[in-house]
């Protein structure tokens, strides 16, 4: 009995297997064309200064608008645009897209905007990406201080050897590179000194537990002050609460980005909502004492 409930298990999960692998064939091939068939669009998360409450850029994050499956987040379909090297067209058109509305905004005569752009692992090892970048950046109109390129520390720790000479490629455009989801990657912290970079973004899951763990409060005292003392920026992924956001602009933490001020939102959406982000930390920093 237990032989054949164990041969039916298994028959229900390679039947559940190759169902996968079907959508996942599905999905790719749907995904080479997303680009023509204008399913793909970007939406704009602000990134806000904790000093005075002024959106002072924002992230571009990638939507696929599916027409069977309505949107699939990026975690679904990225990993397949790596695995099978889709990710260096998207990525392109990605760039494109996100320097037009960078060059766009800044034209209009706003507030400055800087733009932040995620780039993978393979699209950063891709044949002359700083060409590249240079080419949209004039075919855009846009200047070089409208963008930061995001990578992982991943990418910096599993360096081929042309990893500096592409940072310093983009260091001596005046393009910006910042280190995202801080803290995940194994951090060997010496490649903080080795390579040009500008800015950390302190991964989410250290701002969840800022408030609620006294542990979690001394890690992200700690990276800002290394990044403090090494002169780079440092953006909080994922802030959600006032507290949060307290404790942060307390600790000397520029800048802030989270579903606090505002979900990923459509170009258009963007540009209707405030310039100005009406958080009151002081009134949190008495309700909560300091950690
Ligand atoms: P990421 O670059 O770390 O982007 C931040 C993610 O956190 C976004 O998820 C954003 O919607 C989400 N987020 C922002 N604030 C909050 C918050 O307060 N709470 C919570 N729970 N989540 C928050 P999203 O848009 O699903 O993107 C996921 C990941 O996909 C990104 O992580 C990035 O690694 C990748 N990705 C997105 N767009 C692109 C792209 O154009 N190119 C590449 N290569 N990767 C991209
Ligand atoms: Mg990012
Ligand atoms: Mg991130
Ligand atoms: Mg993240």
């Amino acid at each position: 009995l237990a032989k054949r409930s164990g041969r039916n298990n298994f028959r229900y999960y390679s039947k559940d297997l190759t169902a996968s692998a079907k959508e996942r064939l599905t999905l790719e091939s749907e995904l080479r064309r997303a680009a023509e068939r204008m399913e793909l669009e970007l939406h704009y998360q602000p990134k806000v200064s904790l000093s005075d409450g002024m959106m002072i850029g924002s992230e571009a994050l990638l939507r696929w608008c599916h027409p069977r499956l309505g949107m699939v987040p990026p975690t679904q379909f990225i990993q397949i645009a790596e695995d099978t090297g889709l990710i260096v067209d998207l990525g392109q058109w990605v760039l494109r897209e996100a320097c037009r509305m960078a060059a766009k905004w800044n034209a209009e005569g706003k507030p400055p905007h800087k733009v932040a752009i995620n780039l993978s692992a393979k699209q950063f090892q891709s044949q002359n990406l700083a060409g590249a970048v240079a080419d949209i950046l004039n075919d855009t109109d846009c200047r070089p201080e409208w963008i930061e390129l995001e990578i992982t520390e991943s990418l910096l720790l599993d360096d081929n050897g042309k990893t500096l000479d592409t940072l310093s490629a983009f260091r001596s455009m005046g393009v910006s590179i910042a280190i995202d989801d801080f803290g995940t990657g194994y951090s060997a912290l010496s490649y903080l000194t080795r390579f040009p970079i500008d800015t950390l973004k302190i991964d989410r899951s250290f701002i969840q537990s800022v408030i609620t763990d006294h542990y979690g409060a001394e890690l992200v005292k700690a990276i800002l002050s290394i990044a403090r003392s090494l002169g780079q920026e440092v953006v909080a992924e994922g802030v959600e609460t006032v507290e949060q956001a307290a404790f942060l602009a307390a600790h000397g933490c520029q800048l802030a980005q989270g579903f606090l001020y505002s979900k990923p939102l459509p170009e258009a959406e963007l540009a209707s909502l405030p310039q100005h982000f009406h958080v009151s930390h002081s009134a949190a920093m008495m309700a909560k004492p300091e950690c």
